[in-house]
């Protein structure tokens, strides 16, 4: 497995693999890595030649100092998982190496898709991640990209900035791995004592009991109510809990005939957990 610093290191290598005639499937990841992050590999794998994946803490996708100063760092054991999860290539460049002061500061507006769900409580983190994420495609220059479906308005943006801007790049969703008590797998559940882990396990409880009225027709308002106090009882407080249609993230009363999703932030244990389920209405 190949470790690249640099932009012209990682630009030689992917060249050389190219002008081979092999395809670049490339995972953007923030390190701190666990199954999540190791399935988004396997399907890099699976469909192309070379699988590149880059370990970085983007500070400008951060609007809370403290989040990133707390980002879990396990390099060595992230850099031993990927080498046996045959990875070709890692990039891991410093800040220096990514954000040059005296180039100056871009930012992207993503309009509606940033003012919902994540970017009312996040206020810059989009443009901080299309930034970064055009900046790492433009390095990287790969076929097709892997994005989990963990954070769903993190796929929506990348999908939209991709057609908009006309990136060549194919963007793949990858469905959310979970814990066996249903938590999603996240770098930050690292902060969570074992005890914690097992009660926020209540985070998937209630979207599965969400999902299931909202298939019965009952109105989101109602349902979300119910689920309201029961995370409150549970010490869980809860940032939004939305359903939207998936594509556009727009809230939606119920169901629709389109896909939809539950969407949820909340805060437990000192953490910020967030998590959704995707699903469609059943055809009669
Ligand atoms: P991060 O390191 O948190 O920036 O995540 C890197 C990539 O892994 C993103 O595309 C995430 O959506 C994805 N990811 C994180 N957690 C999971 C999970 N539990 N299941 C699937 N993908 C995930």
């Amino acid at each position: 497995m190949l470790v690249c610093k640099t932009i012209s290191e990682i630009r030689e290598s992917v060249n050389i693999r190219k002008k081979d005639g092999k395809s670049i499937g490339f995972v953007p990841t923030m390190g701190a890595l666990h199954k999540g992050h190791l399935t988004l590999v396997e399907e890099s794998i699976a469909n192309s030649d070379v699988t590149v994946v880059s370990i970085f803490v983007n500070p400008i996708q951060f609007n809370n100092q403290e989040d990133f100063d707390k980002y879990p760092d396990t390099l060595e054991e992230d850099l031993d998982a990927l080498k046996d999860n045959n990875v070709d290539i890692v990039f891991l460049p410093e800040v220096s190496e990514m954000y040059v002061k005296a180039q100056g500061q871009v930012t992207i507006n993503f309009g509606m898709l940033e003012e919902v769900l994540e970017g009312e409580f996040r206020p810059g983190h989009f443009s901080g991640v299309g930034v970064v994420v055009s900046k790492l495609f433009n390095v990287v220059n790969p076929d097709i990209a892997f994005f989990g479906q963990k954070d769903l308005q993190q796929l929506a943006v990348i999908k939209t900035m991709v057609a908009v801007l006309n990136f060549n790049v194919q963007i793949i969703g990858v469905p959310t791995v979970r814990e066996v008590n249903g938590l999603a797998m996240s770098s930050r559940n690292m902060r969570l004592t074992t005890e914690q882990r097992v009660d926020a396990g209540l985070i998937f409880d209630q979207l599965s009991i969400l999902k299931a009225e909202v298939l019965e027709g009952t109105d989101f308002d109602i349902a979300r109510n119910k689920s309201s106090d029961v995370f409150a009882k549970k010490g869980f407080d809860v940032e939004y809990l939305e359903l939207v249609d998936s594509l556009s993230l727009e809230s939606v009363k119920s169901i629709t005939n389109k896909e939809v999703a539950i969407c949820i932030a909340a805060h437990f244990g000192g953490v910020r957990l967030i998590d959704n389920l995707v699903f469609s209405p059943i055809k009669k």
